[in-house]
């Protein structure tokens, strides 16, 4: 095969990016926008010795699991991969991705993965679950303003006000931000050449107070017409809070690194369970309230407290899994990279009314180890000691430093939370090889219509045997 090539091409499996496989001539063709089962015509773009990238020209066949994108951009938008597959099929993609990885990468036998591996956990629902957006804003060939999302791999923004993943209140914040802009020629940033004003609308919205925020990224010291945007933002029912934050760096990080407020708090408040969360633009929480919920009461239970137990969250964020475990062991200890995060979980711990969460701020990989040390010297002849370690880690997964003195602290359980099922396989690995043996793994779907997973598993300290 070679570029321009057309061929008939049946997809027999699905790639980790959600593009559709399949063979022409015995040669392995990689086609975005296809499903598994679909007989389809494609054209050859880029061709490899072994195998190529291919777009689609025409569905032949459609598959039983091809599904009518419910939004119109779908195809074009970055945010999206495989929403033109049915739902119960993307679920059990996801399902064997993480079996898969485990299997592979972590070295566990087909079998003792069947017996642990509980059905994956969907929703009901798989639209408009996000509680948070962050739009880019960019310029149109008629100079325009708009906003959307990026096409993948690119920063072109396809305009799109309506994403089918975010919430509905979304389209009327973008078109009264965007009518402004355009009848006071505020301008969008331009990436190109730095100039311009307006990068990004973030917006989020609580789930459960039904509590709204704009915050405004510029590259710029003041927002032009603040009175304008506050004056019909500020009636949109649920608003709370409306801000700006400055970012004049030629970077891909969206948000500057301070808020200042324009009207209202700096921040909405939202809860997870019992558990309630003070969110301000700069903060790092989950972005589907339902599924999240989900996952943390995987994570509690497999925590399986009693009230005794003395546990580190690691990774911990603004302290979510920290404060629902709070609830039910004597003392939770959260550690986290970000010191912002680490504020907003003190406040969050004293919001709630928690006295036994103490948060420490820096690498997990070093307060861990460091404490470990400290505690030895402190304490002859002892040493620290949890009962549960829990793990959240991005997606570069733990380093081998924080496994090694995870295994020297003996905890009965580890609960590893992953949004990377081949760095968990890895680690998973290192533990099992170090006395603990996986007892259960649940993918909970946290991210409809992407390819992108979540499991929370669970291992059990096998006493004496190492
Ligand atoms: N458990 C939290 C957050 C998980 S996301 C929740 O459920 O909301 C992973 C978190 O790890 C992020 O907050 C990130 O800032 C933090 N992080 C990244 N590298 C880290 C490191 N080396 N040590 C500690 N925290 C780190």
């Amino acid at each position: 095969m070679k570029k321009n090539d057309t061929a008939v091409v049946k997809i027999e499996d699905i790639g980790i990016n959600g593009e559709g496989i399949g063979k022409a001539d015995g040669y392995t063709l990689f086609i975005k926008d296809t499903v598994m089962g679909d007989l389809v015509e494609v054209k050859v773009m880029k061709a490899k010795k072994n195998y190529g990238y291919a777009k689609l020209l025409r569905v032949i066949e459609p598959s039983k699991n091809r599904v009518e994108a419910k939004c119109l951009v779908a195809k074009q938008c970055g945010g999206c991969q495989i929403q033109e597959m049915d739902y119960q099929e993307q679920l059990q993609f996801k399902q064997k991705k993480v079996i898969g990885n485990l299997e592979r990468i972590g070295g566990f036998a087909p079998e003792v993965l069947e017996k642990i591996t509980q059905p994956v956990c969907g929703m009901d629902e798989p639209f408009h679950y996000r509680n948070k957006a962050q739009f880019p804003v960019g310029t149109d060939k008629d100079g325009k303003a708009v906003t959307g999302f990026y096409a993948g791999r690119t920063h072109q923004i396809i305009p799109n006000t309506d994403c089918a993943l975010g919430v509905s209140q979304n389209q009327q914040i973008l078109e009264e931000i965007l009518s402004i802009m355009n009848e006071n020629h505020i301008p969008a940033y331009n990436e190109q050449d730095c100039s311009g004003l307006v990068r990004h609308i973030l917006i989020r919205y609580g789930f459960t107070t039904k509590e709204i925020m704009v915050c405004f990224v510029i590259n710029g010291d003041n927002l032009p017409c603040a009175d304008k945007f506050v004056d019909k933002l500020s009636q949109i029912e649920g608003m709370r809070s409306i801000t700006f934050s400055k970012n004049k760096e030629n970077t891909n990080v969206i948000m500057g690194k301070e808020i200042e407020v324009l009207w209202g708090d700096g921040y909405i408040t939202d809860y997870i369970g019992n558990v309630k969360y003070q969110i301000s633009p700069l903060s790092f929480y989950q972005v589907n309230p339902v599924q999240t919920e989900k996952l943390y009461k995987y994570a509690l239970e497999y925590a399986g407290l009693t009230g005794e137990e003395t546990v580190w969250d690691l990774y911990c964020g603004i302290g979510t899994i920290s404060l629902f475990l709070a609830q039910k062991a004597k003392q939770v200890y959260g550690v986290e990279i970000v010191p912002q995060a680490i504020e907003d979980a003190k406040q969050n711990a004293e919001l709630n009314d928690m006295k036994n969460a103490e948060f420490f701020v820096g690498k997990a990989e070093e307060i861990l180890p460091a404490y470990y040390e400290n505690y030895a010297k402190e304490h002859p002849g002892q040493q620290a000691h949890a009962d549960v370690i829990v793990v959240d880690p991005p997606r570069k997964g733990c380093e081998e430093a924080l496994l090694e003195t995870m295994v020297k602290m003996q905890p009965d359980r580890i609960v590893y939370v992953s949004c990377d099922s081949a760095t968990l396989a890895r680690d998973l690995k290192y533990l099992c090889g170090e006395g603990y043996a996986l007892e259960k793994v649940q993918v909970v779907d946290q991210f409809p219509n992407t390819v992108h997973t979540e499991c929370v598993t669970l291992l059990q300290r096998s006493r004496g045997k190492k």
